[in-house]
Parts: C-alpha cells; structure tokens; sequence
C-alpha cells in the first residue's frame, strides 16, 4: 500500500497516512467488510513514509524539545515536506494530525469525513509533533479518546474504519447502520440470537412474538434507558 499516490477514474473514498510505520497498514482495515471494500476499490488506501523525508544519513525525523524535557519531537522540516508532497496528488482531503489533545472523535464525524473526498491522516510519534507545522499547515486535532497511545497510527485506522462502513455499499444492510448506537442520540438496545434459552437465559418474549410494532417499541425504551443509565452526558444533550 506504500508508493506513489494515485488518482482513480472513479474517484473512491481516499485514506493517505503519513506514518512512520507503513508496515502496519493496512492491517485490519484489509479484513472483513473494509478489506473487501479496499480490494473492490471503494476506497483506497496509501501510505507515506516520514523517514523519506528524515534529514542526514540517519534519515532523522525527531530531536530534542525546546526548552529541555523528556522524550523527543517530530521535526516540522521533515513533516512540513512530507505533507506538502502528498497534498500536490490530494490537495482535496481534510488534513487531521491524530493527538490526545484535539476535538473527540464522533460518529458525526464520521459521517462528515465519510460524504466527503476522504482523509489524509497525520499519526505523530515520540512526544508528538512541533507546534509549527500545525499552526502552518492548518492540521485539524482529532482524539480518540482521553487517553494516550504509542502512535497515531491505531487512532489512524479507527478513523478510517468508522468512516469506510459508512460508505455507499459497503455495509450489506443499510438499515443496521440507521439503527446503530449513536445514530439516534441513543445507545443501541440489546441484541439476541439463537439458541432461545442459553445458561438459564431466555431471550426476551417480545422478540419472538412477531409483532413489529411491539418490538420496536421494546427497542426503543431499551435503548433509552441503556443511554439514560450509561452515558447520562449523551442522554442531556439528546433532551437538549
Ligand atoms: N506528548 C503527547 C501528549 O501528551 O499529548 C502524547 C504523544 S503520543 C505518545 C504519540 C502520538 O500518538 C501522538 O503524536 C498522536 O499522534 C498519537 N496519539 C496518542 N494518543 C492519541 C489519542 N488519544 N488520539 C489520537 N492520537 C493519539
């Protein structure tokens, strides 16, 4: 998946990932639904690799804080090049740097990025990049979460994924997607398969009762109360 950044007839959803890890792509985004999508071509995928772009014989991408302190720095010589050769062949795509410190993931990001051309995606290593090169290369901070990873590049992958399963046909059944968690403000209700009693455990009786009606009114007051007893944060802003 690394090389030269090509433009396709068709134009799919495009992921470029600016990492030093291209090996690690396209990982699990090549299995299942997105792997088979990715190898139907409706979305591709490229890597960048930062250490083309290090300087001196050590093809050096980081050095030492300014200011002193633990760790090193991503290299805004080294970045700045490295983005703005990848932009000549998808000057068109949002431009995010992965950090803990920018706005959260959402689902409605993810369907924002997922309508539009695609992404490119900057993971950072070390103790992140130079401030300068977001500043002058207008890079959007997206988290994924309150947490801290090694790399960027996992955080890389779960925006991409989130997004290729919202594509047009990739999900067989467009339906799930409209009922997942989030979609609605809500969490999703809890879901049963066969066998009818497992371990003692029945499924509940209105799912097998076959009215449509009484199902989905089951559903829907799970889902609430699922959302009012977990993510009371979610559930104010759904009251407004
Ligand atoms: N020193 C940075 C800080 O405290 O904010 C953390 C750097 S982290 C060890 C290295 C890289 O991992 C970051 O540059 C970023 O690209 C990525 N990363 C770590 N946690 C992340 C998160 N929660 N969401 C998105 N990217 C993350």
């Amino acid at each position: 998946m690394t090389g030269p950044i090509t433009q396709s007839a068709h134009t799919p959803w495009r992921a470029v990932v600016l990492t030093l890890f291209p090996g690690a792509f396209p990982g699990l985004l090549g299995e299942s639904l997105s792997g088979q999508a990715l190898a139907e071509r409706a979305w591709t995928l490229d890597c960048v690799n930062l250490r083309d772009f290090g300087l001196g014989r050590h093809r050096a991408v980081d050095d030492t804080p300014a200011g002193g302190g633990a760790g090193m720095v991503m290299r805004a010589d080294v970045l700045g090049p490295a983005i703005d050769q990848a932009r000549q062949s998808a000057s068109d795509l949002p431009l995010v740097y992965l950090s803990p410190r920018g706005e959260p993931f959402t689902q409605s990001l993810a369907r924002e990025f997922a309508g539009g051309p695609g992404l490119m995606l900057l993971a950072g290593r070390f103790e992140g990049v130079d401030e300068r090169v977001i500043e002058a290369r207008g890079l959007r901070e997206i988290s994924i979460g309150d947490y801290v990873l090694s790399g960027g590049e996992l955080a890389a992958m779960v925006l991409i994924d989130a997004c290729v399963r919202l594509l047009p046909g990739v999900m067989g059944q467009a339906l799930s997607l409209q009922e997942e968690s989030f979609e609605d403000g809500l969490l999703e209700y809890p879901q049963y398969t066969r066998p009818r009693e497992w371990d003692g455990r029945t499924i509940p009786e209105v799912l097998l009762s076959g009215d449509h009606k009484k199902v989905a009114e089951w559903r829907r007051a799970e889902a609430e109360r699922l959302t009012r007893e977990r993510r009371p944060d979610i559930w104010a802003k759904r009251k407004g």
